[in-house]
């Protein structure tokens, strides 16, 4: 299948653990994005007819549902005259609960969207105040039922680890979201250092206590049916996201806007990564020394890349398509990491929990 994905560059706030690429739009700054992503498109048009029609579409961000329903009618036809979107059997698009309104969900509705991806990240109050995001518990349930009561298919996305969190606070959101959520995201607070949240609490160990709260996610959220397809998601069979998949399977990606990376026949390129470099890509129709990589993965590397993907998911991996040398480290870890391992290699829960200390075993 082909993937499309278009990067939102804009939020209306920084939150303090962001460390992906989007900015404050300037006045018209949203308008000049939207002429600048028709050129871009034009620009690599002829390429990206190679490849069938997409069948997946991915709107994220930043925040896509900043624009206003007139901007998404703007860009949504500019994607229609470009790649049709006929074929689409999934179409995401993420929001926030403090800028998704009635008319962006009649909108997303009656143009093919099935799925609509919340940051709702805790649905305690001082938990959304700790990592700086500009909507309130009520804001994000209220949001959750506008989508719920659509009949889009919802997910959440939720972070664990934030400083004074707890088990039982942790516990209260998951309970809560999935009273409205067919999908729930969950994440682990990354403390970068050159984010607020990162500088503020250097000197904490997440990943210590992160621990706790992803096993507890494990324990709980099956046992309502939320089954674990990958390590950081959960969802009832037949709710998984279609276009996740699509990474861990190294199909092909194509992706547009500022920062957003391409996976296509293999070869892996990125745009570039901020509004201005981009903008001055489109003055001078986005010529191929714009990218800030471009990447023919050798096949080594590629075979490596697909058993990490690959072992991220509940359906693992086939043994035959692990190099022998990986095989023989896979061999060497203790067995309860691993839920089956004859003809296909599959991560238990503690092997999911682990998955760090395993890829770095790999690699
Ligand atoms: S809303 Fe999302 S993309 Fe925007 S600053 Fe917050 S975490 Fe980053």
């Amino acid at each position: 299948m082909t993937a499309l994905y278009v990067h939102v560059p804009f939020c209306e706030n920084k939150c303090g653990y962001c460390s992906f690429y989007s900015k404050k739009p300037r006045a018209g700054e949203i308008d000049s994005w939207l002429e600048a992503l028709e050129l871009e498109i034009i620009s690599r048009l002829s390429f990206l007819k190679k490849f069938p029609a997409p069948e997946l579409l991915y709107i994220g961000g930043g925040t896509p549902s900043l624009l206003s329903v007139p901007q998404w009618k703007k860009f949504f036809d500019t994607l229609k005259k470009f790649f049709g979107l006929t074929n689409l059997i999934e179409a995401t698009v993420e929001a926030n609960p403090n800028s998704l309104t009635r008319e962006h969900v009649n909108f997303f509705k009656a143009n093919g969207f099935t799925r609509i991806s919340l940051g709702v990240q805790s649905l305690e109050d001082k938990e959304l105040k700790i990592l700086g995001r500009l909507h309130d518990s009520e804001q994000a349930l209220k949001a959750m039922e506008l989508v719920k009561n659509s009949g889009l298919a919802l997910n959440c996305d939720l972070i664990f680890a934030v400083p004074g969190q707890t088990l039982r606070t942790w516990a209260s959101s998951l309970k809560k979201v999935i009273q409205l959520a067919d999908h729930v995201s969950t994440y682990q607070l990354t403390l970068e250092p050159d984010t607020p949240l990162g500088k503020k609490f250097l000197n904490e160990d997440l990943n210590f206590q992160g621990y706790k709260f992803y096993r507890y996610a494990q324990y709980f959220l099956p046992q309502k049916n939320f089954l674990q397809y990958e390590i950081s998601n959960f969802a009832p069979a037949g709710f998984e996201c279609r276009h996740n998949i699509s990474y861990w399977t190294q199909e092909d990606v194509i992706a547009l806007g500022p920062s957003a990376v391409s996976y296509l026949a293999g070869v892996r390129t990125k745009n570039p990564g901020t509004l201005e470099k981009y903008f001055r890509a489109a003055e001078k129709n986005f010529p191929v020394e714009f990218l800030e990589e471009k990447e023919s993965l050798p096949p080594r590397e590629k075979n490596l890349e697909l058993v990490i993907l690959s072992l991220r998911t509940k359906w693992g991996i086939a043994r035959e398509l692990v190099p022998v040398e990986v095989l023989e480290i896979l061999d060497s870890l203790p067995r309860d990491l691993f839920s089956e391992y004859s003809e296909r290699i599959i991560l238990s829960p503690r092997g999911m929990r682990l998955g760090n200390a395993i890829w770095s075993e790999i690699i």
